[in-house]
């Protein structure tokens, strides 16, 4: 194995999240403008050049890999990189490997992907699903049908896929469903993370006064359930309890309200080939450019020891701090994927 990557402050970087798309089936209010206008496809990473990009990183220590987007079940022939990534998992424990390969999805495809992610070696999934209620669904999502993410959920779990359902807090749009979530969470046997919603990009719809401290759904929830913290981390923000009653776990996100970057161990990728080593910053190191000119492995691993040597040591997304522009994040999370 190559250097591990190290950061400035001694974290080491092994995991990687990949955006292989900026495309999506839906237009979610805290995520994407209802017109939006996407890349062109000479912009966007071949999967060959996505494969060579991750090759790399898993030869200097990362060991668990997230295929996000935009939507990454859109993205036409996806199955050939999931495919190419699952190699990874079946090498033998002393050679570069990954222990784990995972996926963030709205779930609208997943009733037809399930099964060959399984099959290709992906035991976990993220599904992104804000509300139980079918009209209010097709509003935060502005084009999503609750019916097909709900038969996604019901195929992953029938392939023997660990489910994590992500639901993004909103004051007025679902802030009165976290008890049922919670339940419902416990019947379907996945767990439940909660998100803060996080400024970034122009959506149209108002971040501030959606906001909602995950501290005071928490106080919330613990009224009706027995949260116990537990000390499971991932290396990510998420904080989590066991609900007692149910046996899951509820994460909760909290990049505004709290910050916890001082363990964290992630950088991203973005479907144009842009390496952002900190969601919440805006500098991000072009691999693109480098690779298409011709760079060698060599070569290439050396622009992202220094690019994850620049990882600034936390986010400034915290409202009040620094400047009070709440949208301080030009770029869509589409883009860099969540
Ligand atoms: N399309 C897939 C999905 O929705 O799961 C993957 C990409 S999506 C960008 C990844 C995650 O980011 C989703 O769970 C979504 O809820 C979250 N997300 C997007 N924009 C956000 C924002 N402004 N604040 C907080 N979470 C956001
Ligand atoms: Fe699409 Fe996911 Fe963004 Fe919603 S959160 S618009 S599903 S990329």
């Amino acid at each position: 194995m190559t250097r591990p990557f190290l950061d400035s402050f001694g974290r080491a970087v092994t995991y990687l999240r990949v955006s292989v798309t900026d495309r999506c089936d839906m237009r979610c209010l805290y995520c994407m403008a209802e017109e939006m206008t996407f890349l062109p496809k000479p912009e966007i990473l071949s999967y060959e050049e996505l494969e060579r990009i991750c090759g790399a990183f898993i030869h200097s220590g990362v060991r668990r890999l997230r295929v996000t987007g935009g939507e990454p079940l859109v993205r036409r022939d996806v199955m050939s990189f999931f495919t190419a990534m699952g190699e990874w998992l079946r090498r033998p424990g002393d050679e570069p490997r990954l222990d784990e390969l995972t996926l963030t999805t709205n779930g609208s495809r997943l009733g037809e992907f399930a099964a060959p992610l399984h099959a290709a070696g992906v035991r976990r999934v993220n599904v992104s699903m804000d509300s139980l209620d079918p009209a209010r669904f097709a509003a935060i999502t502005r084009r999503g049908n609750l019916r097909k993410t709900l038969d996604g959920v019901r195929a992953a779990r029938e392939a023997g896929l660990k489910l994590r359902i992500n639901a993004v807090a909103m004051a007025g749009l679902n802030d009165d469903e976290f008890d049922d979530m919670v339940a419902w969470c416990g019947q379907m046997g996945a767990d439940l993370c909660l998100i803060e919603t996080m400024p970034m990009g122009e959506t149209g719809d108002d971040r501030v006064n959606r906001y909602i401290p995950l501290d005071r759904v928490r106080a919330d929830l613990a009224r009706r359930w027995t949260l116990e913290p537990l000390t499971y981390r991932t290396g990510g923000p998420a904080r989590y309890v066991r609900v007692a009653e149910t046996g899951q776990k509820i994460g909760f996100i909290t990049p505004m309200s709290h910050n916890f970057c001082e363990s964290c161990n992630r950088v991203r990728l973005s479907c144009t080939g842009q390496l952002y080593s900190c969601l919440g910053h805006e500098g991000a190191s072009d691999l693109r450019g480098p690779l298409r000119a011709g760079m060698d492995d060599a070569g290439l691993l050396r622009l992202v020891h220094s690019a994850i040597g620049r990882k600034p040591k936390g986010h400034d997304f915290m409202l009040g701090r620094a400047d009070d522009d709440p949208a301080r994040i030009s770029r869509h999370m589409s883009v860099t994927g969540g």
